[in-house]
């Protein structure tokens, strides 16, 4: 079966004042993929999940989701299309409750769909069950990452944006935080691009990898190929 390409992105430019954070960039993640973008600190990668969403704005280029233009929609309009993000640093609300946090994600849902959409969000990540009236800000910073990444799920997303999911989290946490990933991907069909600066791991749970550089896409392949660059371009004289 042809996939289809669900997000595409075209010569996308964004500027913070008279920085240009995005250069022309190209991306596309099919149908069913998980997509990795790595790069360093400051590469464009945040912003180029948040120009996803709309804010910044591109400046210039276009962004398709399921074939329709999105560029200049507004943000909550863009994700009642199916596109949620689990932001850098998580941003939960740390004095609700997971449940409320929960609450919070499915705001543009059915009322009808919450309590079988938390309890899928329950079998995920049994943890936050059992935390499930404790304050966001008293999770460990693991636990807060599986309530990001619950949240997002919580508005039936078709395409979920993961900022650094990593980001902070000790190697066991972030075994299994990948492998939860994975599973969301596969059993409920959810495609992913995740953004990270943990190349190891988010490039080999991925169909497909880019990397960024200053604002502009420099490598795109299978996961495989992606991971072994970096590696290879460690080694370049001059570099670490
Ligand atoms: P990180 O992993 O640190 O989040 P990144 O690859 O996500 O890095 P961005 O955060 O997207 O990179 O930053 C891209 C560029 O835009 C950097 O030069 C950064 O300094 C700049 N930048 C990011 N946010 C702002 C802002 N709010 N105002 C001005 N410049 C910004």
């Amino acid at each position: 079966r042809r996939r289809l390409v669900m997000l595409n992105i075209q010569g996308v430019h964004t500027f913070y004042g008279q920085i240009e954070a995005l250069k022309g960039v190209d991306i596309e993640v099919q149908e069913g993929e998980i997509v990795t973008l790595i790069g360093a600190n400051g590469a464009g990668k945040s912003t180029l999940l948040m120009t996803i969403c709309g804010n910044p704005r591109a400046a210039s280029g276009r962004i398709y989701f399921d074939d329709q233009d999105i560029t200049d929609l507004p943000t909550h309009d863009i994700i009642h299309r199916g596109v949620a993000q689990a932001p850098e640093g998580r941003r939960i609300f740390p004095r609700m409750t997971v449940i409320e946090n929960l609450r919070m994600g499915a705001l543009s849902t059915e009322d009808a769909y919450f309590d079988d959409d938390m309890a899928s969000v329950f079998n995920l990540f049994p943890l936050l069950q059992e935390r499930r009236n404790q304050r966001g800000g008293t999770l460990s910073g693991g636990e807060q990452q599986m309530l990001a990444i619950g949240r997002a799920l919580m508005s039936r997303p078709k395409l979920l944006l993961l900022d650094e999911p990593s980001l902070g989290l000790a190697p066991m946490i972030v075994k299994q935080l990948f492998a939860v990933i994975k599973e969301i991907n596969e059993q409920q069909g959810v495609t992913i691009f995740l953004v990270e600066q943990n190349a190891y791991h988010a490039l080999r749970l991925a169909h497909r990898g880019y990397v960024m550089a200053t604002g502009e896409v420099i490598m795109a392949g299978t996961g495989g190929r992606v991971a072994r660059q970096p590696e290879d371009s460690r080694r370049l004289p001059g570099r670490r």
